[in-house]
């Protein structure tokens, strides 16, 4: 199957739809999960256009892995949670629901049972508040 830029990534990337955004440059958008699995779910989402990992340009995951690695420490640094879960769906037998690469830095709290993988929608203040206190972290 090859790239269809009218989902909703490609959107919020082109500025079409709004995003809690934690940071961009030239190469990728990091933003707060809407359907969060725990306080603090952020995607990192390269702008180059991929489905998934399986037609990605490996340049594109080299240049973007350093960026992950920086928001999983940030996520970690700004909610105070005891791991980070990194995450990647391919296709939507193995759960992607969303067909433009991107990855999931996950917070995840000593005996807090994550919630279900897009599940009910965050409160946007919150959501607005963990984005800046990403950020600050960065
Ligand atoms: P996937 O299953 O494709 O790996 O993950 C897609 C993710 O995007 C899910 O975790 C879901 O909660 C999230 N999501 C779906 N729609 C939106 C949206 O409009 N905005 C944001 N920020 N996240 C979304």
């Amino acid at each position: 199957m090859s790239y269809d830029p009218s989902n909703i990534f490609g959107k919020i990337l082109r500025g079409e739809l709004p995003a809690h955004k934690v940071y961009e440059d030239e190469t990728a958008l990091v933003m707060m999960d809407i359907f969060p699995q725990s306080r603090g779910h952020t995607l990192i989402i390269p702008r180059a256009p991929s489905r998934n990992l399986l037609d990605a340009d490996p340049a594109a995951l080299a240049g973007v892995m350093p960026l992950v690695q920086r928001v999983a420490r940030a996520a970690k640094a700004a909610t105070g949670a005891d791991g980070i879960r990194l995450a990647q769906f391919n296709e939507a037998p193995a759960g992607q629901t969303v067909f433009h690469l991107h990855f999931h830095v996950i917070p995840v709290y000593e005996g807090v049972p994550l919630a279900a993988h897009a599940g009910g929608k965050a409160d946007d203040a919150d959501l607005s508040e963990l984005a800046k206190a990403i950020a600050a972290a960065l």
